[in-house]
């Protein structure tokens, strides 16, 4: 396909048209059987052409989200399309498998039959994405829809609208509106979209949203998947190697200015280690990017706020904290008219802090001790589920007794954020920051019904020893059927 360049002007205020929205759906609803018929081979050509668009049109996907909110394209490279594109290229590779009928065992009382799992389409499916990785959550849930052999619908955020006008341009390029097509708009697409009887949605973003999508899912008991945020913690303990750590922290708490979901939100470190941690971190900000507030406003390597929307909420709970007695050990600087924020440690933050109760969702990072294991137990547990925890600790024991202690979506140990990258390990949330999970076969399970079939090879079965009427030989072959099989 050819190459598709960054449009200038976007329009950010598209007016929702439900008609138009309507005619699309049912176009899909008529439609979708014979996209669930399509082939192995059909649903590879297609994941192919996904995967090469972004590919191809990477110039211009740097050039939009560069122009939605300053992301450096190595960091769109390694965030934002390489997840997709590797997402596609772990699907081609599994795909075959993942379409075969899976057998099961049958139990003895079932002798003479036999089972297994086909996993069909959901049917028309929507898939809703926020901004922070844009190419990622739209390609990457697609991927999965396309594979499994679902229609869909995907609303992009409007709050990147440069790189959402190309993902609609390159994605209506591939398919025909009738399979696959791109909707874009605000909360009043979203709403008109939710009222509709899909067969699955997919949705990435806030918990508060998140719930509203649920509500509409409700009406139609349309499936959902939901990927949301949260708080997630990163421990410390007094065996971690704190040079390790602080580097790993640093780049995944600070890459997009702290606008990603698996950032870690806040740490716990034991308070023998705090001192050097705090150190260190300083350390490793300065040395990625700038020694001075200059240099680092400067950088090219720091994101922007996406939108003064979220630049203010994140310089409130800057002044929220301070305001409350937290201490800033590096950072604490704030740009409107640039939407900067500067990378800001802060220290003696207490549970009072909007920084401490809410998602921060950009580049602060409060840092509070304990002395006893139990404690981190006690500030983890009191939060709603994390989408991620992260520990570092040379003991064994230490991190198995943090991980059998608290729940979380998922968690790395001794690294931070990288276990988004595995395609063989289900992504999601628990509760409220997540129902359901995605990646690899888990995207692929998300949209599809796992449809079992039994198949009776004998006119004969066991079961008809138990017909009516339930005379004396019936009971006891349901005696028999309790006590043995
Ligand atoms: P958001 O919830 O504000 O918006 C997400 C999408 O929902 C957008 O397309 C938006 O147009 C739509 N939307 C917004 N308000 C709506 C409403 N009232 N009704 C219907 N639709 C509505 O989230 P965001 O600001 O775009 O993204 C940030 C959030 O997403 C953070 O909480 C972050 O943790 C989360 N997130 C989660 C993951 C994950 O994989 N779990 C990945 C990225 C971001």
């Amino acid at each position: 396909m050819s190459t598709i360049t960054a449009p200038n002007n976007p329009s950010s205020a598209i007016s929702v048209d439900v008609a138009e929205i309507q005619r699309i759906f049912e176009l899909q609803v008529e439609h979708q059987f014979k996209v669930a018929d399509s082939t192995f081979r059909e649903r590879k050509a297609k994941i192919k052409r996904l995967k090469d668009a972004i590919i191809e049109n990477r110039a211009a996907l740097h050039q939009a989200l560069h122009a939605d909110f300053a992301k450096p394209p190595v960091e769109s490279d390694i965030f934002d399309l390489y997840p997709a594109v590797s997402e596609a290229k772990h699907a081609l590779t599994h795909l075959s498998k993942w379409m075969q009928p899976q057998k099961v065992g049958t139990p003895t009382g079932l002798a003479g039959s036999s089972s297994y799992i086909q996993y069909e389409p959901k049917g028309v499916v929507l898939i809703i994405a926020p901004w922070n990785v844009p190419i990622n959550l739209t390609f990457g849930p697609l991927v999965g829809a396309v594979a499994a052999g679902n229609c869909a619908i995907i609303k992009p955020s409007e709050i990147t609208p440069h790189t959402s006008a190309l993902i609609a341009e390159i994605i209506n390029n591939i398919f025909d509106e009738n399979e696959v097509t791109v909707i874009q708009g605000g909360v009043e697409t979203s709403t008109a979209l939710l009222k509709l009887p899909f067969n699955h949605i997919f949705f990435t973003g806030s918990s508060h949203v998140g719930k509203i999508v649920m509500k509409a899912a409700a009406e139609h008991l349309t499936s959902v998947t939901l990927e949301l945020g949260g708080k997630s913690p990163t421990i410390i303990d007094e065996t971690a190697n704190l040079n390790e750590a602080a580097t790993k922290i640093v780049w995944s708490k600070y890459s997009n200015l702290g606008q990603t979901c698996i950032a870690p939100d806040y740490l716990i470190v034991h308070e023998k280690q705090k001192k050097r941690l705090i150190h260190l971190l300083i350390q490793k900000i300065k040395e990625m990017y700038g020694q001075t507030l200059q240099d680092r406003e400067a950088s090219s390597d720091l994101t922007r706020m996406v939108n003064p929307r979220n630049y203010d909420r994140v310089a409130n709970m800057l002044g929220d904290a301070v305001e409350k007695g937290a201490k800033i050990e590096l950072g604490g600087s704030t740009n409107a008219a640039d939407r900067f924020i500067d990378t800001t440690i802060l220290t003696n933050v207490n549970e009072e802090m909007t920084v401490m109760q809410e998602e921060i969702f950009g580049p602060l990072l409060p840092i509070i001790t304990y002395k006893d294991r139990s404690e981190v137990i006690k500030i983890i547990n009191n939060k709603p589920k994390p989408l991620a925890l992260y520990v570092f600790s040379k003991q064994k024991s230490s991190r198995e007794y943090i991980i059998k202690h608290t729940r979380a979506g998922t968690t790395c140990i001794n690294d931070c954020t990288v276990h988004y990258t595995n395609p063989n390990l289900p992504f999601g949330g628990s509760n409220n920051s997540g129902i359901g999970k995605a990646h690899g076969f888990y995207s692929f399970e998300a949209f599809s019904n796992a449809r079992s079939v039994l198949k009776q090879h004998t006119p004969f079965s066991a079961v008809q020893t138990m017909l009516p009427p339930y005379n004396n030989s019936v009971r006891k072959m349901v005696d028999l059927l309790l006590k043995w099989f």
